[in-house]
């Protein structure tokens, strides 16, 4: 096993590694912007190395600051948490080239799943059911009239390259179609500095159900089940659950099979996620993650494994350390995720927490980089927290999300957590029956007096 791992990342990620790594007996060094001088993950880390000034591409993205912070600590291994370079397949190359494990997949698979139009055609012809579209990239607008016609409206146009619900839009008919075309082609560009989008049927009201898969790179591999992500904003999640409420355990059995089939023929390493649109009765793949998802704990708390340790084990060449006749699901998790956030527009909330106070109890699980008196950066992402609650069923999970959510304080930013309560307060959330335009229909809804 690994001595010494990095981790290339920050906040509450980064402090879920440092956790795993600490409890395996392996020393961890944490990499940090001179904007992060006091962060938590700074503190928890046994080492910690400045790699740059506030901005993300020249610390948290700058792949020789990162490589140099390994070799200056000795570290033997990389794990790059979610976001920055967890999907870099370039950067994995250099760690390997240097003689560094990754902890993540090949540098090969993360090129095959990041490219959507590869994905796509790599899942179909492992026997994994796709969203009706385009046959690869579409450069025309004449061509792209004709296949809309053949798929049928209303469609949605996204980037090969996408990401994080950029570069998507909707064509409703076919009048709408010339105009989304262009913008989603020209978001693309700017987004991911590639303009190729392709076509997809858009689905009406689906589900957005994803199946955590771990495999171990010697064409093993088992699922643990799917979340439902399908409470979004903006095509980002907010709230995640597992199992899926949605899903039964024969469901369940079925597409977990075949997407641990899928990554055992390719000889996948580690942990991934094959997202899916799910919609009467039938899935539909739309892409693959192949890092550690944010909303990984839920999967943790039903299965009681811990998805980090197993990622680092895997890294380090050792098997799988539990079988697919391990895994059983046990009772229900739930997962909010805590924005500095002003609502109702959602706006970036940076600044100085005063007071914090992290609930705790049966079943609680908070996921954070706060403390009273920290001064969350203006720079990054806006998540602060990820509450997770485990209960022996739906009904007590939700009860112990209100009662966890009554003992936080989080004083000094705004939040998204008056959001939670509100939802708590939703028959439809209660009941477990919505689909990923529902919490945008409900923003959307005027306030009641
Ligand atoms: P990204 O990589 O940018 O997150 P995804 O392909 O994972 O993009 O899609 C993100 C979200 O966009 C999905 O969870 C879903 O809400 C919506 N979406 C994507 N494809 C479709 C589709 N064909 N029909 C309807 N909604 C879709």
């Amino acid at each position: 096993m690994f001595k010494k791992l990095l981790i290339a990342n920050r906040g509450e990620i980064a402090l879920r590694v440092i956790r795993a790594c600490r409890e395996m007996g392996i020393a961890s060094v944490a990499v940090h912007s001179t904007a992060d001088a006091n962060a938590m993950h700074v503190r928890m880390a046994d080492e910690a190395i400045c790699i740059g000034p506030p901005s993300s591409a020249q610390s948290y993205l700058s792949v020789p600051s990162i490589i140099s912070a390994c070799e200056i600590s000795g570290a033997e291994a990389i794990h790059p948490g979610y976001g920055f370079l967890s999907e870099n397949a370039d950067f994995v190359q250099v760690v390997e080239d240097h003689g560094i494990a990754f902890v993540g997949p090949s540098a090969e698979h993360i090129r095959l799943m990041g490219d959507k139009i590869t994905a796509k055609d790599t899942m179909r012809k492992l026997g994994v059911p796709c969203v009706p579209g385009s046959d690869g990239g579409v450069g025309h607008l004449q061509t792209a009239q004709v296949v809309a016609e053949q798929i049928g409206y209303p469609v949605i146009i996204k980037a090969t390259a996408g990401g994080g619900g950029r570069g998507m839009k909707l064509a409703k008919t076919a009048a709408d179609l010339e105009s989304a075309f262009r913008t989603a082609r020209a978001e693309a560009k700017a987004a991911f500095g590639n303009d190729e989008v392709y076509l997809e049927k858009y689905l009406g009201q689906p589900r957005h159900i994803e199946v955590q898969v771990f495999g171990d790179g010697r064409g093993n591999a088992v699922h643990l089940g799917e979340r439902d992500c399908s409470l979004q904003r903006r095509h980002q999640k907010v709230l995640e659950e597992a199992p899926g409420p949605a899903i039964d355990a024969e469901t369940r059995a079925r597409i977990g099979e075949t997407c641990a089939k899928a990554v055992a023929d390719i000889g996948y390493r580690g942990a991934g996620t094959i997202e899916f649109l799910y919609e009467n009765g039938e899935f539909f793949f739309i892409e693959m993650n192949t890092r550690l998802q944010v909303e990984h704990p839920v999967t943790e708390a039903i299965f009681g494994v811990d998805l980090v340790r197993e990622q680092i084990r895997v890294a380090a060449g050792l098997p799988l350390s539990f079988s697919q006749e391990d895994l059983q699901v046990n009772g229900h998790a739930i997962e909010v995720r805590i924005n500095a956030e002003k609502l109702p527009n959602f706006t970036p909330c940076p600044g100085r927490v005063n007071t914090y106070h992290a609930p705790g109890g049966l079943g609680v699980r908070m996921d954070s980089a706060l403390y009273s008196g920290y001064s969350i950066p203006p720079y990054y992402d806006s998540l602060i927290a990820k509450l997770i609650v485990h209960g022996r069923d739906r009904p007590e999970a939700l009860a112990r999300l209100h009662r966890a959510l009554g003992e936080l304080i989080i004083d000094g930013v705004d939040t998204s957590v008056p959001l939670f309560r509100a939802l708590l307060q939703e028959p439809d959330v209660l009941t477990g029956d919505y689909n990923i335009h529902w919490l945008e229909k409900f923003l959307a809804a005027p306030a009641p007096e």
